[in-house]
């Protein structure tokens, strides 16, 4: 994955966060591979399994939400299962502070 200065188009190595030759912020862009499995708790639909899933592998949650929207219909309830499998299985996202940070929806 190459990342791109939006300002200045610059090539930039994949885990720089500011741009080497204008300084602008590199915005994160999407979810990042490798962060843990865990359903967070802002930007669930269901059970966040699929936004779990899709954080860890750094896949498009989009994708994954109607990959398994079609499997449920496809497999005859079996992606109903095994969502729910990964439901118990993944743990959830500790609870922030109180009033650490207001929900913004
Ligand atoms: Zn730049």
């Amino acid at each position: 994955m190459n990342v791109y200065c939006q300002r200045c188009g610059a090539k930039m190595p994949d885990s720089a966060r500011f741009c080497s030759a204008c300084g602008a912020a590199i915005p994160a862009i999407g979810p990042q591979p490798g962060q843990p499995l865990i359903r967070p708790r802002v930007g669930r639909q269901v059970g966040g399994v699929c936004i779990a899933l899709a954080r860890a592998n750094g896949w498009d949650v989009a994708v994954v939400r109607i990959i398994a929207v079609l499997g449920l219909i496809f497999s005859s309830g079996l992606v109903g299962v095994v969502y729910l499998a990964f439901w118990i299985g993944i743990p959830e996202e500790t609870p922030p502070l109180p009033g650490a940070y207001p929900p913004t929806v």
